[in-house]
Order: C-alpha cells, then structure tokens, then sequence
C-alpha cells in the first residue's frame, strides 16, 4: 500500500518523491511505503491552511461540531478497516484495537464537538467601573505530532479539539505507524471537510516533524512522544514563543497495600503492565508493594504472567502481540540484559519469542517480571516501554512515597487500599499528573490529562485542551 498525504483536500505524493517503506511488525515484512516528506511539503500545507483559516475560524461552532460528527460516523462506517490496519502497522492484537483504539478514536471526534458547543469564557466585573469579559479565538495554524504506541487514539485526540476551536491543523502520525492517519484523510476527504482545514504529513520527526516545528506560521505544537523528543521540540519552539503541550515519557508506580481488594488488584495489575505489549504511557511498570503481601504477590502475579500468550495478533486469544519495531525490541532486550547485571532476578520471561507460520520473523517479547533491584537501579529509573515490570518491598507510606517520587518522570500512579484516608493523603502527595485509586486507565474525556517533571508541560483533555487551543483575550469595557 502506498500512501499518501493530505493537502488541501487532495491526496498528494511528496514533493520530493522519496518514499520511506513501511513494515509490518508481527512479520517483519516491508508491506507499504509511506512519503518521506520534507519541509517543501510543510510549506505546501501551511499555504493551504492559510487560505483556509478565516472561513473555517468564523464557521459557526454547530457547523464545525457537525464535521466532528461525521468524521466519527466516517471512521464508524469503516470500523474493521480502521481496527485491521491498527493492528497490522501497530503489532497490538487485533482485539485492542477493536475494543480500545479505534473506538475511542470516535469518541474524540465526537467528545470534541459536543465540547465546542459547551465552551464558554470568563466575566470579570468592576462593580460601577468596568466589566471585562475574556475572548478564546483560535490560534491560526496548529501542530500536532503523535507516537506510534496508540496510533489514530492519540491523533485524533489532539486533532479533534484543534479543529474543532477553529484552528486549521498541519499534523504529523509517527512514521511507523501511519496507516490510519491515512485513512483518517480519506474519511475527511469523503466527509467534505473543507480543503486546507487539516493537512496530515507523513515522514520522519527529524525531517517533516522538525519543519512544522520550525516553520514561523505555526504557532502552537502539541507533541505526545518521548523526553528526548519533548526536550528538542521545546528548545526549538521556545524563542519563536509558540504555545506548547507536551506529553512526554513515564515511569508509573503501582502501589499495593496488603489492606486493596486482591483479586480485583492483581487481575487489573496484570491489565496494567502488559497492555498493548507495556507500550502505553501510562502503564505501571513499577510495581510496589507492601511487604506484608510481597512473597504472595510476586508468586501470583508471576504465575498469572507466565500463562499470557503471546502470538500472532489476528489470534482472538493474544494477549500481547509484536512490539512496534525490531530496533524498539532490541531496545527492550537490552534493560532486560541490564537488569542482569544490575542484579535483577528474572521471575518470568525476560527473552525474544520466535513464533512459528507468518509471524516466525515478527518482534515478540515474553512479558517480564524482574525482582530485586534496588528503586535506583536503571531499570526502576528509566522508561522500557515495553513488557517489562519490576516489584519492589516497602514497607511505610514513607517508604513507598519516596520511592514512587523518586525518579525525574511524574505522568501517572495507581493506588491499590481499601483505606480511604491513606489512598487520599496518598495521591494529593504523589508526583504525577493522573493518580488511579482501586482502578487503572479509567478515563473520562473531561478531566485534564498530563504529567509533570519530565513528563510534560501542560494539560490536555476537556476544556484545558479547548483552552490549549484558543488565545484568551481580554476586553475591558467601562460603564
Ligand atoms: P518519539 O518522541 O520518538 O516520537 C514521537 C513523534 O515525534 C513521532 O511522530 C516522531 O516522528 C516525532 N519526532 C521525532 N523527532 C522529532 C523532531 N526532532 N521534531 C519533531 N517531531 C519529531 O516517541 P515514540 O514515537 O517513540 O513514542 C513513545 C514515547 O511516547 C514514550 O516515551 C511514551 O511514554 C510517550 N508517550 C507519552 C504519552 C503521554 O500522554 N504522556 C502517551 C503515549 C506515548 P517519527 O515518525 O520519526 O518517529
């Protein structure tokens, strides 16, 4: 499959004509090529979203949430083709993208535009003197730039609120996965969103990611992705003042008290370290409990892990399929190899799985379980982001707390206890912009989503990411 992007409503080869080839993760094989675009491409895009910015900014906010809507039905009548590709670009089982992905990618769109319909501003009084009130107008041209580990669920959810603040949007999947992005143009191209309104570009971050970051008319970025990435992106966006949301790296506690509901905690634990092969930002892939439960809790939770199959991701019974790249799996093999020498005992897995049939060259990992490191060690200090936990003993709440704040991420934490008091006092002292209690990747769309520390600067998600998204301005009238 060859695919192309989207320029003003039209479906275009790169200007350049260099093509990066895309391969399937579960086999290892080139099965498409992607454009490899370049920064002619990014001002191509900016020139149509230029020319589309006023009618689209002064489109009234039920004709902008009516597009909204049919992007969500557009994605909806294609369903299967949107879980099939998910799933082949991304390695995750065909079943998460159908239970999770593409379904909560309708529900951006369509959370989006019931949202604009809502979104409302400040009034500020001077009794007798003045009365202010506060404008949110739309930016102009917006980026948005998304990772591969939830492809179309974390596009759209940047996408959709952009849009539908009335800004036009250049917008960049990750070149590892960019199928349903592309798919997404045809449904806007089908929908009759109007040309130039978003423009999707499909390349590398260092070229055609760096060009939307640099280009002077774009004047906001929002980037999930990687620290490293997050750390470029700012500096370079930094002294030309454009409004930034970064959604960076992880490192999640788990945290388990001996008092939580057991086998409630330990299903959901097992959910949260290897969904989507680990690869989701906010799986906890530090596990630490109390030492009242720990012997018990390694050899259950050991137990449990080792039965998980791992397999092709069209098998209705997989619970992890390929990791998304051959260098990502290698990355994940090497912490595996410096657990060891750090120490770490293997409790299970901790190896490369090499399946039979058509999937015999794909990138499979057996989930891992690691004991024994120290809360310093690189592997407790570090992102993986693949299937791989470690479980730790404490035995305060002092304890658990220094631990759990005790490395430069703060994206999100899980709290397993039955005790209200110690959960609250708990989550208002951790470091982390999302705190579970008794749940995992509970979400609804309302409520501000982000990290602090090294996971990123600013909220997304309900009006924040509204307000992200608009400028506020002041009008001040006197009486
Ligand atoms: P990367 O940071 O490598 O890439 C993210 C996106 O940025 C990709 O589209 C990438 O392009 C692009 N990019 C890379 N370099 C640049 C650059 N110099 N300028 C502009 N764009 C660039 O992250 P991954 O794709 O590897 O995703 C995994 C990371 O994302 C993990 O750290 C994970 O924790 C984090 N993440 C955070 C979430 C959150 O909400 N906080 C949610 C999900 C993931 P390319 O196509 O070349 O890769």
């Amino acid at each position: 499959m060859k695919i192309k992007n989207y320029i003003n409503g039209e479906l275009l080869d790169p200007i350049e004509g260099n093509q990066i080839d895309n391969i399937e993760p579960a086999t290892g094989k080139v099965f498409g090529t992607i454009p490899d675009s370049q920064s002619t491409d990014v001002q191509k895009a900016v020139d149509t979203a230029q020319a589309a910015f006023p009618s689209w900014s002064s489109l009234d906010h039920n004709k902008r949430a009516q597009y909204m809507f049919a992007i969500a039905d557009g994605i909806r009548a294609r369903f299967e083709d949107f879980v099939a590709a998910e799933s082949q670009d991304n390695g995750k089982p065909i079943s998460l993208a159908r239970a999770v992905d593409i379904p909560r990618a309708i529900s951006n769109f369509e959370h989006f535009g019931h949202a604009i319909t809502q979104f409302s501003s400040e009034s500020h009084s001077m009794p007798g003197v003045a009365i202010n009130y506060t404008l949110r107008q739309p930016i102009g041209i917006v980026g948005c730039i998304s990772p591969w580990n939830l492809p179309l669920y974390l596009f759209s959810w940047k996408i959709a609120p952009a849009l539908a603040a009335g800004n036009c949007v250049i917008a960049k999947p990750s070149e590892v996965t960019p199928l349903t992005g592309y798919l997404l143009s045809k449904v806007c191209k089908d929908v009759g969103l109007p040309p130039g309104v978003l423009n999707i570009l499909h390349g590398t971050g260092p070229s055609v990611g760096d060009a939307i970051v640099s280009h002077p008319k774009i004047k906001a970025i929002s980037f999930t992705g990687g620290t490293t990435t997050g750390k470029i992106i700012a500096a370079k966006a930094a002294p030309m003042f454009k409004k930034l949301s970064l959604e960076l790296g992880g490192k999640n506690p788990n945290i388990i008290f001996a008092d939580c509901d057991y086998d409630e905690m330990l299903k959901t634990t097992v959910r949260s370290s290897f969904a989507n092969q680990g690869q989701i930002c906010l799986c906890g892939s530090r596990i630490i409990v109390e030492d009242k439960i720990y012997e018990k809790f390694v050899a259950d939770f050991t137990d449990k892990v080792s039965k998980m199959k791992v397999g092709d991701p069209n098998d209705a019974n997989t619970k992890l399929g390929a990791l998304v790249s051959k260098p990502h799996m290698e990355k994940v093999l090497s912490y595996i190899e410096v657990a060891k020498e750090e120490g770490g005992k293997i409790e299970t897995g901790g190896h490369q799985v090499n399946l039979e049939g058509r999937c015999s060259d794909g990138y499979f990992v057996r989930p891992t379980v690691i004991t024994g490191l120290s809360p310093n060690a690189q592997c407790n200090q570090e992102e993986i982001f693949g299937p791989v936990v470690t479980i730790t003993p404490f035995s305060t709440v002092e304890e658990v707390l220094s631990i759990a704040n005790g490395v430069v991420y703060g994206l999100s934490c899980t709290i397993w206890t039955n005790n209200i008091k110690k959960a609250h006092n708990l989550a208002s002292q951790i470091e982390a912009g999302v705190v579970w209690i008794n749940c995992w990747l509970l979400r609804d769309l309302r409520t501000p989503f982000g990290g602090m520390k090294a996971s990123g600067v600013g909220r997304e998600g309900g009006l924040e990411v509204l307000r992200f998204f608009t400028e506020a301005k002041n009008v001040c009238v006197k009486l």
